[in-house]
């Protein structure tokens, strides 16, 4: 029997306490202003524990003990083999406490326990671990200038790194982040989400027990304009890895302005359109259309939330994805059988239920789901939901929701269709269904985006980059393409005659 159905997730969540402290230094301490905030089960409401309300004070703290661990060098001149069995070990010992922070990660965000347990704490350990293997195989350059030159073009690590993250995947994305940043050699300081901090401070224990240095990883819990904002402008962080709204991506670049021009990695918002042909695999695109809006109840930056259907084939589409929208309903996260969890927040359920009542205001029908749902157990559950009838120029077809509300709006040329999925400010990611291989590819070469995908959705490794074009973002996530915001390039140049 598989984890997630042997394990008694109640009785475990009963016996649970989750570390509730800042990790500064290799300590874990209460913030310096005594100060806490709360942390709520999404799928309950009630409250799980408070944790400690860094500030400006603990930042500048967690910096300075930081840039001591960096400039001793006791990360970045370990051997390469030395750095790299540290993190192995770490990344070994987020499997052996998987029951643990899956657990966590589905108390905190609403999540299935299932998709914690398979997807969440997996694929952590596999980011931390895929970057470990790194470290000895990249090789640096030999700049080509002929005989009496050699010209060495070497990578060397940023120094200070900060990753802010959002609440969606917290694992994940802290990963995503974490792992290039150390194996390059950084310190760095994790700032989670106010809603979903415990499983970082689950992830700090182990670095520790794993071996990482004091100093070398850090975690200030904390609330953005807080925590976040004096990350943002400390004038001894030189990167800050950015997950989350546009709205604050676009701060993080301002508070850079105004410091020290740290540099900024972005990973923002997204519209992901689908186009889905009238040559399309119809079956196999409602399961991924169904999927892609729908999975982690659409708090999803690259969901699947535009779907550009051929006007001849919507109503087939839409039958043949009745019934993923039954399959796919909200249910309690530890039931090991739950496919799709609670909101994060009540803030949230009422921003997504609004976003529902507005485009219906503006001339959309609800063909599917709508309501909010499981009232009773206090927490926030909405219907796997459809809007028809709508058109690229309403907000809800313009604004990204966040939540599992997929938008339908038909077309009846290719060219109108590319037109619509570039008629955003996002340009996260994409879909082409299409059978006829060429066209697919012809289309996916106008779009827009920083991953498209022919006949899927959301596949993914973490050898493959990951980001946005326009206001998704800039810089890239995942592949060896993430060591560009945490290294410098060296250029030493020696004359040989
Ligand atoms: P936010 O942008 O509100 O928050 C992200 C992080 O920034 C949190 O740690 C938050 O802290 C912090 N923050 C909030 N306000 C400030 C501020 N004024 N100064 C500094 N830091 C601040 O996003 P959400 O957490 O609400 O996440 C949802 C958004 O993230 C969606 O728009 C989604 O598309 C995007 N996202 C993008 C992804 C991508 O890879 N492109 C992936 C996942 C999400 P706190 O929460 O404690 O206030």
């Amino acid at each position: 029997m598989s984890v997630v159905m042997q394990t008694n997730w109640r009785s475990l969540a009963q016996s649970l306490q989750p570390r509730n402290q800042a990790f500064i230094g290799g300590k874990f301490v209460d913030a310096l202003s005594g100060r806490t905030f709360p942390t709520y089960n999404p799928a309950t409401g009630q409250l799980i524990t408070q944790i400690a309300a860094c500030d400006a004070a603990d930042v500048d703290k967690a910096v300075q003990v930081a840039r001591r661990a960096f400039d001793s060098g006791i990360w970045r001149d370990l051997k390469p083999t030395e750095r790299k069995a540290i993190l192995l070990r770490w990344s070994q010992l987020i499997r052996e406490h998987l029951e643990e922070l899956a657990l966590l990660e589905t108390l905190d965000t609403g999540k299935p326990i299932k998709e914690s347990v398979s997807v969440d704490v997996p694929s952590c350990a596999s980011a931390i671990q895929w970057y470990a293997e790194c470290i000895d195989k990249l090789y640096d350059e030999v700049a080509p200038n002929g005989p009496s030159s050699l010209v060495l073009v070497t990578r060397e690590p940023i120094g200070v790194v900060a990753a802010v993250v959002p609440w969606n995947y917290p694992l994940i994305i802290s990963s995503w982040k974490i792992g290039p940043a150390l194996a390059a050699g950084n310190s760095l300081i994790l700032k989670p989400a106010e809603q979903s901090t415990l499983s970082a401070l689950k992830l700090a224990e182990l670095a520790q027990q794993a071996g990482i240095p004091d100093g070398v990883f850090n975690v200030v819990p904390g609330l953005g304009p807080e925590a976040g904002q004096a990350i943002g402008l400390h004038p001894d962080i030189d990167a800050v890895l950015f997950t989350g709204s546009t709205e604050v991506g676009r701060k993080f670049l301002e508070y850079s302005a105004r410091s020290n021009l740290k540099r900024v990695g972005l990973e923002l918002g997204g519209k992901s359109p689908h186009i889905v042909t009238k040559d399309a695999d119809l079956e196999k695109a409602a399961m991924y259309v169904a999927y892609a809006i729908w999975y982690n109840m659409g708090q999803t930056c690259n969901a699947g939330s535009r779907l550009i259907v051929h006007r001849s084939i919507k109503d087939q589409l839409f039958e043949l994805m009745r019934p993923w929208a039954r399959r796919l309903y909200p249910g309690d996260p530890l039931e090991p059988t739950t496919e799709l969890g609670a909101l994060i927040s009540a803030e949230h359920c009422d921003r997504v239920k609004y976003y529902i009542e507005l485009g219906q205001q503006e001339g959309a029908r609800v063909a599917f789901g709508g309501r909010q749902i499981l009232q009773e157990t206090g927490g926030w559950f909405l219907e796997p939901t459809v809007l028809e009838n709508v058109h690229n120029d309403m907000r809800v077809a313009r604004e990204e929701i966040f939540g599992p509300v997929l938008v339908a709006i038909e077309y009846n040329e290719l060219e109108e269709a590319v037109a619509i999925a570039n008629d955003s400010e996002y340009g996260l990611a994409a879909a082409v269904w299409c059978r006829d291989i060429t066209q697919a590819h012809l289309v996916a070469r106008q779009l827009r985006a920083g991953t498209v995908w022919i006949n899927a959705f959301d596949h993914t490794s973490i050898n493959a980059p990951f980001g946005g074009y326009k206001q998704s973002g800039h810089g890239r996530d995942k592949s060896l393409h993430a060591f560009d915001k945490v290294t410098e390039l060296k250029t030493t140049w020696v004359e040989l005659h």
